[in-house]
């Protein structure tokens, strides 16, 4: 019995302290959720990981906090080390420091780069090369908004018929470019010749091939490759026409001429000689301002003259200068030396626009013409060959006469002195001959000059008149 009642004493005991520990387990767990109830809570605004592209500013987006119920955002503190424009990853800490234990948040920001470098190819991106040839970097350039200049981190692939090349930034953006190579030679060879390439000589002289070269850009000098087709008679005068071609490796051609002109000296209608006659000749006019004084002034001292006129100026004073009794004479419409001495067909399609102004303005078709620096230039040398040799030829057999001078009045250059103008003129009259005198229109001294030069004229036996068809052509020595 006495054994029973321990036991019953024991089990009670038992139950007891198991009863207790249930209370104090209980008591716990409800302290430990009391506390986690009271502390602080800290919420982030926006992302806890933050990427940001490098070029803008990390903006803190904040957080809230709040104990038992109440907004402590305020008591929050901040820890960051974020670097703006500066790549990585960084953290910012908020933190509560006056609480009896540590609390705090993270967020983490990464400042990133996402962006590919720029790379450009200097050069064609297809380039044609002659084949066997190898291909001569034409340089490149890296550029990173980040990094920089990065044309030192290019790296290139060379593959049979391309470059690839390849860069990257420090962020591991990527950019490729690719350079085609393509083994075909596309240029023409060119053939250049020696001299001009119009050429004008004597009937029954002899011609002589100034000779010529060949070149490709593949193929170098092909000079060995030119077929000359044509053939020049000397003994028969006419335009010839020689075919120089070539072609290269790759079948490209060319191919140019050379035109032979064979021309026959022609003895010119000798024309009626009056020794001691003046013909004053204007050259380059009209010109308002000057032509016009000079036409007046010639009406007042009943002399008549010459004009070589050109497509400048007004029609009105060609009209008028026809129309007071003057001649007026063919200068080429643009006196433009390098047009036209550059070809005998440069020149008669000069002449023919001024031919066709002068005839539209007065009527007439007039066949007196100047050649622009006379038919003894050296100037038309630089632009065709023996060009004035054939033109002073060729414009006889045209029905045109021409008119060089035999008194220079210096007004081309010379002089700008009216008394030297007039000096010029006077000094050089002469009885025994006739006298073609060159003045120019566009001359403000030469019209200064005009009216004592017809004074001086008069008063020593001279007779002034305008140059007609009939009139014996005064001409110089050819020396082109
Ligand atoms: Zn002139």
């Amino acid at each position: 019995m006495k054994k029973e009642r321990n036991q019953n004493i024991y089990e009670k005991v038992f139950i007891l302290k198991k009863k207790f520990n249930t209370v104090v387990y209980s008591l716990l767990v409800i302290f430990v959720l009391a506390v986690f109830a009271i502390i602080p809570k800290i919420h982030l605004n926006g992302k806890e990981v933050t990427e940001i592209i490098y070029t803008n500013n990390y903006k803190e987006a904040g957080v809230k906090a709040s104990f038992l119920g109440k907004d402590i955002t305020r008591n929050i503190k901040i820890k960051s080390n974020v670097k703006n424009k500066k790549i990585g990853t960084y953290e910012v800490v908020y933190y509560l420091d006056d609480f009896f234990i540590p609390i705090s948040k993270k967020r983490t920001v990464k400042i990133i780069d996402k962006e590919k470098p720029e790379l450009s190819l200097k050069g064609e991106k297809k380039v044609f090369l002659c084949p066997g040839r190898e291909y001569q970097e034409d340089g490149f350039s890296a550029t990173d908004g980040y990094d920089g200049d990065i044309t030192k981190n290019v790296k290139t692939i060379k593959e049979k018929d391309r470059i690839i090349y390849i860069v990257k930034d420090s962020s591991n953006n990527e950019k490729r470019a690719i350079r085609e190579i393509i083994y075909k030679d596309k240029e023409k060879p060119s053939i250049q010749f020696n001299g001009l390439n119009e050429i004008n000589i004597a009937l029954g002289t002899s011609f002589q091939d100034p000779g010529y070269s060949a070149s490709d850009n593949c193929d170098g000098d092909i000079t060995k490759s030119v077929k000359i087709s044509g053939n020049v008679d000397t003994n028969k005068e006419g335009t010839y026409t020689l075919t120089y071609k070539v072609t290269d490796l790759m079948g490209n051609s060319t191919e140019i001429n050379r035109k032979i002109n064979i021309y026959k000296n022609i003895t010119p209608n000798p024309g009626v000689q009056k020794p001691g006659v003046v013909y004053l000749t204007f050259d380059d006019g009209p010109k308002e301002g000057t032509t016009n004084i000079i036409l007046d002034i010639l009406k007042e001292e009943n002399v008549k003259a010459t004009f070589f006129v050109t497509n400048k100026g007004p029609d009105e004073l060609i009209k008028r200068a026809a129309e007071e009794g003057h001649t007026v004479g063919l200068h080429t419409a643009s006196h433009d030396y390098a047009n036209l001495y550059s070809s005998t067909e440069a020149y008669f399609n000069d002449l023919y626009a001024v031919e066709s102004r002068v005839k539209r303005v007065t009527g007439f078709d007039s066949k007196i013409i100047r050649f622009p620096g006379g038919s003894s230039n050296t100037v038309s040398r630089r632009y065709s060959k023996g060009i004035m040799s054939f033109l002073t030829n060729e414009v006889l057999r045209r029905g045109y006469r021409y008119y060089d001078w035999n008194i220079s009045s210096g007004d081309a250059g010379e002089t700008t002195d009216p008394n030297m103008v007039y000096q010029n003129v006077i000094s050089r009259l002469s009885h025994e001959r006739p006298n073609i005198v060159l003045m120019h229109d566009i001359k403000t001294y030469t019209r200064d000059a005009l009216k004592n030069i017809i004074k001086y004229g008069k008063e020593n036996g001279y007779t002034f008149e305008a140059i007609t068809t009939d009139t014996e052509m005064v001409t110089q020595r050819v020396n082109n």
